[in-house]
């Protein structure tokens, strides 16, 4: 017994047009499975012209077409745009003796063509989103089995068209997926006040680019940066404030250190950097530039303006000695630079 399939409901253009969109399937290439469909429609109905024609808001566009080469046709031009008007396959026996369809070119060129059937592609939510349709140059009939045949592959065609849409909306979830678990990871290794990287991250960041000395050799330096009585910014003018001063200081640091330069938020108002490929000298001089920088930048919304200071532990990066060790001589570089009057930079 014949699939029914899918039940027609007349329904107004736009939800029509919306239904479309949905399948994202206009303008894609050509693409064998629909190919498929057309030759098979055209073998079982005789005919030398096959089409999967879809219908857009101002043209007939096809995604499978056997024997037109043609990509669109406008829409006053479409016999289909009568074809999906009514359930069931429509049928033209002589386009030349209709008066909808005499005038069009298909039946005017040289070669015309005079035959019409088509099936139309009738979505499981009941519109119809164009037909599979064949042509023949002459006049004729189509038997009852071909007709139902022809139905059936426009079901199929529907099918792939499903699949499609299935497959896209399942690749949007991945992305969709992809992109949170990429924010979460980004959000794991990130400071949120700041936008610099956190302890956690930066010391991964460490041991890896310790491996990497040790392997290379090169010169490298870590400077640990404490912000200088930072405690009072907090007691007089407020923590919103501090917090302001913090995004300042961070964002000064992402204008003096070097691109190749990893900045993090090691502590409360604690910041560590690596420099690789630095000589101390050369780091001492990054230094020096950001205890001039942030001599010139107020903090935000204080009156009478003030700035803050800040003291500083530098090392080189020593890939022989512990992390663990390396930052404890960083620390005890930053108190000797805080007792001998902060606003320094002590070098281990
Ligand atoms: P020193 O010069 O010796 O470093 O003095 P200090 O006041 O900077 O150091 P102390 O350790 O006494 O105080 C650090 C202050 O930093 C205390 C803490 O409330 C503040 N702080 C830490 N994290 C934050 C933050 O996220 N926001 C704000 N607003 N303050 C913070
Ligand atoms: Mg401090
Ligand atoms: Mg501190």
């Amino acid at each position: 017994m014949a699939e029914t399939g899918f039940q027609w409901v007349p329904n107004d253009e736009s939800a029509r047009l919306q239904a479309l969109q949905r399948y994202g399937i206009l303008d894609t290439p050509m693409e064998p499975a629909y190919d498929d469909l057309a030759r098979i429609a055209a073998h079982i109905c005789q005919a030398p012209v096959a089409l999967i024609s879809l219908l857009d808001s101002h043209r007939q566009w096809f995604k499978a077409s056997v024997g037109l080469a043609v990509e669109e046709t406008p829409l006053d031009q479409s016999v289909c745009r009568y074809a999906v008007r009514q359930p069931g396959v429509f049928i033209v026996p002589d386009l030349a003796q209709d008066a909808r369809f005499a005038h069009f070119h298909i039946v005017t060129q040289e070669n015309p063509l005079r035959f019409y059937a088509g099936a139309p592609l009738v979505t499981p939510d009941g519109f119809a989103l164009g037909t599979l349709c064949v042509l023949d140059h002459q006049p004729r009939a189509l038997s009852p089995q071909s007709e139902d045949m022809l139905g059936a592959l426009a079901r199929q065609v529907i099918r792939l068209l499903e699949l499609k849409r299935a497959n896209d909306l399942q690749g949007q979830m991945l992305a969709d997926l992809e992109e949170a678990r990429h924010q979460m990871s980004v959000l794991a290794h990130t400071d949120v006040l700041t936008g610099l990287a956190n302890r956690r991250s930066f010391t991964e960041r460490l041991r890896q680019e310790l491996a990497l000395l040790q392997r290379d050799c090169e010169p490298a330096c870590l400077l640990m940066m404490d912000i200088d009585h930072f405690k009072q910014v907090n007691d007089l003018y407020g923590h919103h404030v501090g917090d302001r001063a913090l995004q300042l200081f961070a964002a000064l640091c992402r204008e003096v250190f070097r691109a190749g330069d990893v900045v993090s938020r090691w502590g409360g108002e604690e910041f560590l950097a690596m420099l690789p490929a630095t000589r101390v000298e050369q780091a001492q001089a990054v230094a020096q530039r950001v205890h001039a920088a942030l001599a010139e930048r107020a903090l935000p919304g204080v009156e009478p303006p003030r700035v803050m200071t800040v003291s500083m532990g530098l090392s080189n990066f020593d890939p022989l000695l512990p992390l663990d060790q390396t930052l404890r001589a960083l620390d005890d570089a930053l108190y000797t630079a805080k007792r001998d009057g902060r606003n320094r930079t002590v070098v281990v």
